[in-house]
């Protein structure tokens, strides 16, 4: 199995041979089918399995092959929440690895530092943002963050963002994003109430354990 049998495009194939990737790991081959026909997914995974490069991929490509050349750069179309500043930096260097022969342009936010820098990168326009839960939610209070045209929404390590409380507030910014949207939800772990957060957010989800 190889990226190009995953249908991976070309400008994303060569961002995957820079980084010296043969093949996709086995979380890749299982997600990024189920991604890229836009169906919501549960996948439990542990960290060093690929599996920022099984979301990053497709959601890349969904938003490359859009024709809405308008909306690309001007509005946030995928967002992706982390628990860390630490974690939420590494999602977003690997969004930047693979989008280096796209137009697309992610940032990162997080809490524990200035908001200013990160108020003049969103006044900008980015197509992709990692954030954590906190700083997201101040953001979108002061009305530098529209969630309003996202369509694709990633909870990556979501039991751990259920240990560390955030619980109501993923279930916030659930709420304001779109009800059209795509969810996928990524944890080491599926413990009951990553589960009960599963049921209540995820449309017919995909189930993948690896
Ligand atoms: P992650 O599980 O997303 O933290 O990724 C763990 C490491 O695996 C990162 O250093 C990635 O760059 C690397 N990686 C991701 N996909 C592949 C692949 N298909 N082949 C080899 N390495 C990969």
């Amino acid at each position: 199995m190889s990226f190009k049998d995953l249908h991976i495009i070309k400008p994303l194939l060569r961002a995957v041979a820079d980084s010296g990737y043969d093949e996709p790991t086995l979380i890749q081959q299982r997600c990024i089918p189920s991604i890229l026909e836009k169906k919501d997914v549960i996948a439990s995974a542990q960290t060093g399995t690929g599996k920022t490069a099984s979301f990053a991929l497709p959601i890349l490509q969904l938003l490359f092959d859009k024709q809405d050349a308008p909306k690309r750069g001007k509005k946030v179309r995928a967002l992706i929440i982390s628990p860390t500043r630490e974690l939420a930096v590494q999602i977003n260097n690997n969004f930047k690895t693979y989008a280096k022969y796209t137009n697309l342009r992610s940032t990162v936010i997080f809490g524990g530092t200035s908001i200013e820098p990160q108020i003049d990168i969103l006044k900008k326009g980015v197509d992709i943002l990692i954030a954590t839960p906190g700083r997201l939610l101040d953001l979108h209070k002061q009305d530098y963050v529209n969630l309003d045209y996202i369509e694709t929404l990633v909870l990556d390590e979501a039991d751990l963002m259920l240990d560390m409380g955030f619980i109501d507030d993923v279930k916030k910014i659930e709420r304001l994003c779109p009800e059209t949207k795509q969810t996928l939800l990524f944890s080491a772990t599926i413990p009951y109430k990553v589960e009960q957060l599963a049921n209540s957010i995820l449309n017919e989800p995909q189930r993948i354990d690896v």
